[in-house]
């Protein structure tokens, strides 16, 4: 029998394979050949024979930056590519924290991203509330199961206390730690001490030896979290729960089939799984996500307030560019390349490729991605009559009194911009910032401008405007080029580099930009006229 290792398609573990299989094998001693591949076909995949169900559970306590955007898209994707669901979870438990208008930005920002959620606070579902806050009673519930099963504990150790063990440990050099004291309280001191009622937090009692874990990406774990922690609080003195018991709570409730979050959370897990455990729940998959860092492998800090996506979605950056960027850094695909779109990363994908070295990103690219989506947008007819839409905005956004015509704003004159431009912006904003005003509003010069130039304005003028009628509506580049050398040849005292200058200073009024033939393309017949009828008056009476 010859057995080789990758990972299994249903369980995403690496496993021991049968040549030519499908499913994974593990070897399993003392049985006939044949019932032991069987029984370990079985062991391996049936835990995830259910539906895959995975979620992106942010806190309210700040906008969307990139490394959430990151965490959500790894999971949008992995329930994609297995037929799953994708639940945007929002986890208020620190109500002290909570930003206002943040919960509802966060569920704005993955429906721009285009990976929108499939239940969520605001879509809902069948196993919602999808909000923490409104689900307070089923974490009581648990708590209260934990409690009697004596797994967890009523703490009145006061704020004063607590405060003194810390300083205490730090004076002794030590991680600061709740000591266990209430744990060994008796039954009627909490009976009184709840009637009396004291203020009191629930702890959940840690047990030591912890089961190792696999996770998808790093492997086995294991942390002795009892070695170095005091019991934690699962429910507060406000009677919110914690992260750890709200989390395991709603992933077993939501039916979450695989967790894929960042991994800070990786040393956690540990502590999660007790929890499993003391309430008798099947634990879901694990996977922790390396960590993104900026490109010198410093922290991607929420500070650096360029990173929040709404500022992305301010500056012009498309939705395709910021994720085909994010993962280009990460892994998880066969191959990187530039210009995957959500399809594309989706059948792409593969998470048994996902390694456990930090994505280091590099935001200097994010012209260059966002260049080429641009372009793949302009080049469909729907997404195309989109940025449309959005240019005749911003156009007349930037120039409310400067446009003289206003045909510029026409469907037609801007589609061929765009098609004309594209593979040169990187976004619809750069087509109104003053390097390309031109193309909206007429360029003011003055006949001194002209005539310091050349003396054969006229001539040139009536040329260009010949050359152009017999160009008839459609220019093309590679014409115009050809026939404005000829043009510039049959000056008798003007050189080639003042014709040029000439006929920038008619099309934009500027020196520099697109060359004069893309300008002219860009512009079409009816705009070259007027310009260069202007330049003909002009000259005549200079
Ligand atoms: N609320 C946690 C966070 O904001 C979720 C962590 C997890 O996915 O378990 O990172």
């Amino acid at each position: 029998m010859s057995l080789w290792f990758k990972s299994c398609k249903r369980c995403f573990l690496h496993r021991s394979f049968l040549r030519g299989g499908v499913r994974c094998l593990t070897v399993v001693r003392n049985k006939p050949e044949e019932v032991r591949l069987r029984a370990a076909v079985n062991r391996c995949c049936s835990t995830f024979q259910g539906e895959v169900r995975v979620r992106f559970a942010p806190s309210p306590t700040g906008f969307l930056h990139l490394g959430g955007l990151r965490t959500a898209l790894y999971n949008y994707i992995f329930s994609k590519k297995y037929g799953g669901v994708f639940i945007l979870r929002l986890e208020d438990t620190d109500q002290n924290r909570l930003v206002p208008g943040a919960a509802e930005s966060i569920e704005d920002m993955l429906e721009w991203a285009d990976i929108p959620p499939d239940e969520s606070p605001r879509r809902g579902g069948s196993l919602g509330p999808y909000l923490q806050s409104q689900r307070l009673d089923l974490y009581h519930q648990t708590a209260q199961q934990l409690i009697e099963s004596g797994h967890a504990y009523y703490c009145f150790c006061s704020l004063h206390r607590l405060e003194l063990l810390k300083k205490e440990a730090l004076r002794a050099g030590q991680a600061p730690r709740y000591d266990n004291r209430c744990r060994h309280l008796q039954a009627d001191q909490v009976q009184e001490k709840l009637a009396q009622g004291v203020s009191h937090v629930i702890r959940f009692r840690l047990e030591a030896g912890v089961q190792p874990f696999q996770d998808l990406i790093f492997g086995w774990n294991r942390h002795d979290v009892a070695e170095v922690e005091g019991d934690p609080v699962v429910i507060k003195a406000d009677g919110f729960p914690t992260y750890h018991l709200a989390n395991i709570v709603d992933d077993h409730y939501m039916k979450i089939s695989h967790v894929l979050r960042g991994s800070e959370w990786l040393i956690s897990t540990s502590k999660h799984l007790l929890m499993y455990q003391a309430l008798g729940w099947q634990p879901p998959t694990f996977g922790h996500l390396p960590l993104l860092m900026n490109k010198d492998g410093s922290k991607l800090s929420k500070r650096q307030g360029d990173i929040f996506i709404q500022s992305f979605q301010r500056d012009g950056v498309l939705p395709e560019a910021l994720l085909d960027i994010t993962t280009n850094c990460g892994s998880g695909f066969n191959t990187n390349r530039m210009g995957r779109r959500i399809d594309e990363l989706i059948s792409e994908f593969n998470p048994s490729k996902i390694t456990t070295h930090s994505a280091l990103l590099d935001l200097e690219k994010l012209p260059e991605f966002n260049r080429i989506h641009l372009q793949q947008r302009i080049e469909d007819e729907q997404q195309c009559r989109n940025l449309i839409k959005e240019l005749q905005d911003q156009i007349q956004q930037a120039y409310p009194a400067e446009i003289q015509d206003k045909n510029v704003l026409h469907e037609d004159y801007i589609r061929r911009v765009l098609h004309f431009r594209k593979g040169h912006v990187s976004t619809l904003k750069e087509l109104v910032s003053p390097t390309y005003s031109y193309l909206w509003v007429r360029p003011s010069f003055s006949s001194q401008q002209v005539a310091a130039l050349t003396a054969e304005a006229h001539l040139i003028a009536s040329s260009v405007l010949k050359l152009v009628k017999e160009q008839g509506e459609e220019l093309t580049l590679e014409h115009l080029s050809k026939d404005l050398k000829t043009l510039a040849k049959q000056t008798k005292t003007t050189k080639y580099r003042e014709v040029m200058k000439l006929l920038r200073l008619a099309l934009s009024g500027l020196q520099q930009g697109p060359s004069v033939a893309e300008m002219m393309v860009s512009l079409g017949p009816a705009e070259i006229n007027h310009r260069f009828q202007r330049l003909l008056q002009l000259s005549s009476t200079s």
